[in-house]
This record gives structure tokens, C-alpha cells and sequence, in this order.
């Protein structure tokens, strides 16, 4: 299994097994986020597509995300937090 060295925890680390995508934004997520980050970020945009109420079949809900990984996992901010008093409230 190869190792990287993991932008976000820093650490040398397990890569995954495989692109998430099959597109850049996909290799660079191979590159440089270890598996371990890589489940927590699943979960956190789990909490994401729940908090707005997505659709990640919808194209747009989908470059929502896409600009979250981008921002959160693959850029230099510090992950916003989602505000979960609203959960429950989001209207389907
Ligand atoms: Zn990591």
C-alpha cells in the first residue's frame, strides 16, 4: 500500500486504494489525503448534505460540494463549521 504524506493530518499515512473521482480534483485527493481524512471528510459531507438538504445528484448540489473539498480538505482554510442547531429544520 503506498504512503503519503497527508495534507491535513500531516502525517505519513496510507493513501487510498483509489481516486474518489475520476477526474483531477480526484488524483490530487489520492496524492495528498490519507484514507483516515479521506472517511472523516465522507462523514462531515454527510452532516453537509443533510444540514442543506442535497440532492448529490443534482448538479449543483454536487459543485457545492466539490467547492467544500476544494476549500476544506484540499485548500488552506480552516474547515467551517456546520451549524447544526438548524438540523431538522431543512424543508424537503
Ligand atoms: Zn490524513
Amino acid at each position: 500500500m503506498d504512503t503519503i504524506e497527508c495534507r491535513r493530518c500531516q502525517g505519513p499515512r496510507p493513501a487510498l486504494a483509489k481516486a474518489p473521482f475520476r477526474n483531477e480534483r480526484g488524483e490530487r485527493i489520492q496524492r495528498e489525503i490519507c484514507q483516515t481524512c479521506w472517511s472523516e471528510w465522507l462523514e462531515h459531507q454527510t452532516l453537509l448534505i443533510n444540514h442543506y438538504g442535497l440532492d448529490p445528484r443534482e448538479p449543483d448540489a454536487r459543485k457545492f460540494l466539490y467547492s467544500q473539498i476544494d476549500q476544506v480538505l484540499l485548500g488552506d482554510e480552516e474547515p467551517q463549521q456546520v451549524d447544526t442547531s438548524k438540523k431538522g429544520s431543512v424543508e424537503w
